[in-house]
């Protein structure tokens, strides 16, 4: 049985990536159905298609509405069977989908390579949008929009840090596709007209540092940063300034950086190159309750109850558990493993019931203010929010909070304080 709870889950602080790094990615590319959803980032589609419309892979099938919009295309050929079934989605609620039946032709949609050199900036935030591109490291933010920048951009920062315990997508997407990620990091850098990328990954990861310094050692415009082996050293916040020496308001454009996580950067390639849209991509299936933890090549709408059961299930001995959809430290646990794979969905992490005693009062420890990286009190803000405390909650800042979860995993008490934490940024927000 899978168990809902909000904060964070994680029984030790390891990183666990052993447990997926060195598998080859297993391929499942045929599901029988797919399921578009028609929400992304809380923005409800506008459906293109109706029932029995037959469709080819990378057709466009919906567009999200909104400020930012963006087109959602059919990941397999076949029939539209259902629009508005729903699914459930990584947001932990159930959505609507397009469902489309599987043909198994894989008919595509005709598309023609590009002449990547003649490509203005302009050309190539025009594909990366008709191509559904969206930040691949969770967030799902349109990339075009990241793009559209006014400030002048002196980094593109490739954020390859995978912080997050457990996932490893990107370790092994960078360790077999290195050369489609560089090239699309140079078709961010032109789309942005940034004269430099530097590279952002983790210093343990040294047989990989090195393939990469190989791969890059005649670029003059590409360098290597390596990251402290800490969580959450892929935080934006965190990256831009270890790079660019400045901090920053918002957004990062503001310390003259763009940052892209590697699929990003591999999907942004494939488009420019070949209009390829975003149909497929590479997540984590991981944790101590998979039987075979590893990575898997699917496609978008894909049903992750048969790609589990595909990869060899769950532990025979699982009993409570959590599902986790995303990583450890960010992700919902949600209570059906029936969630589809939407754009911005990294992993999976299955892990039995933390079996520590939970005692809700709070020890006076302080750890959940020690670790905080934007130096907030996460226990003083949960205490303010049961209070109401609508004027002290505003003074101790919980916008600032980047929602990593660590206060959560560090608190011996087991105390939801990631949660309390969100809501009084909610809760400010709204005022
Ligand atoms: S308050 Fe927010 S930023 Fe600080 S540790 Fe908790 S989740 Fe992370
Ligand atoms: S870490 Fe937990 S026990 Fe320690 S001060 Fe924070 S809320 Fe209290």
């Amino acid at each position: 049985m899978f168990i809902k709870s909000k904060g964070t889950h994680i029984s030790e602080h390891k990183g666990h990536k052993e447990l997926s790094s060195s598998s080859p990615v297993f391929e499942f590319q045929n599901p029988e159905y797919v399921y578009i959803p028609l929400v992304e980032q809380n923005t409800p589609c506008e459906v293109l298609v109706k029932v029995g419309d037959t469709v080819k892979v990378g057709q466009v099938v919906a567009n999200k509405t909104g400020h930012f919009p963006i087109p959602m295309h059919a990941s397999v050929s076949g029939e539209v069977v259902s629009i508005n079934q729903k699914m459930w989605h990584c947001s932990g609620k159930m959505v609507p989908t397009i469902q489309i039946k599987n043909d198994y032709k894989e008919t595509k949609l005709d598309t023609k390579p590009n002449d990547v050199e003649s490509l203005s900036k302009e050309d190539i935030i025009e594909i990366v949008k008709a191509c559904g591109i969206v930040g691949l490291g969770g967030s799902g933010f349109p990339a075009y929009a990241k793009y559209q920048v006014h400030n002048p951009i002196d980094y593109v920062i490739l954020n390859a840090a995978e912080c997050e315990p457990y996932l490893t997508a990107d370790y092994v997407l960078m360790n077999n596709r290195l050369d489609t990620i560089i090239r699309g990091l140079k078709y961010i850098m032109k789309a942005v007209a940034a004269k430099k990328a530097v590279i952002a990954i983790k210093e343990n990861k040294k047989t990989l540092i090195e393939k990469i310094r190989l791969a890059i050692a005649n670029e003059d415009d590409l360098s290597l940063f390596l990251l402290k082996d800490v969580y959450p050293a892929g935080w934006e916040k965190y990256i831009v300034q270890r790079v660019t020496k400045k901090d920053y308001h918002s957004l990062p454009c503001e310390a003259g950086a763009v940052v892209n996580n590697v699929g990003t950067a591999h999907a942004v390639a494939l488009a420019v190159e070949n209009n390829q849209p975003l149909v497929d991509k590479i997540i984590t299936i991981t944790g101590e309750g998979i039987n075979d933890p590893q990575n898997v090549h699917v496609k978008i709408g894909t049903n992750l109850k048969e790609v589990i059961k595909e990869i060899g299930g769950y532990t025979p001995d699982l009993d409570d558990a959590y599902f986790i959809a995303g990583g450890p430290m960010t992700g919902k646990a949600i209570v059906f493993d029936n969630l589809i794979v939407n754009r911005a969905l990294t992993s999976a992490v299955v892990m039995p019931k933390d079996i520590r005693e939970v005692n809700p009062e709070c020890l006076g420890c302080g750890k959940c203010g020690d670790v905080c990286p934007v130096f907030l009190s996460p226990i003083v803000i949960k205490d303010a929010l049961l209070d109401n405390d609508l004027k002290k909650i505003a003074q101790l800042r919980p916008e600032l909070c980047m929602q990593c979860g660590l206060c959560s995993y560090i608190c011996p008490s087991r105390i939801e304080l990631t949660d309390a934490v969100v809501r009084a940024k909610n809760k400010v927000a709204k005022k």
